[in-house]
């Protein structure tokens, strides 16, 4: 049973062989569920990091114009 094709010449190949039948070319390995999860995992924290230092930003800017708005 044939899973995926040949990125380089579209023949059908079997998801676990390395290297194509058909052209002989190394076929990259699929990333690993885990590794993937990982990746995303780190996006969403820097996503939430950035977001929390714009909160902290606004926040300040408000904070000190309520200051220059009671003087
Ligand atoms: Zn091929």
């Amino acid at each position: 049973m044939y899973t995926s094709d040949c990125p380089f010449c579209h023949e059908a190949l079997h998801a676990e062989e390395l290297i194509c039948r058909s052209c002989q070319r190394e076929l990259a390995t699929p990333p690993a569920p885990g590794k993937c999860r990982a990746g995303w995992f780190a996006a969403f924290t820097l996503a939430v990091a950035v977001a929390a230092g714009t909160a902290v930003l606004i926040r300040g800017f408000l904070e000190e114009r309520r200051h220059w708005l009671g003087k």
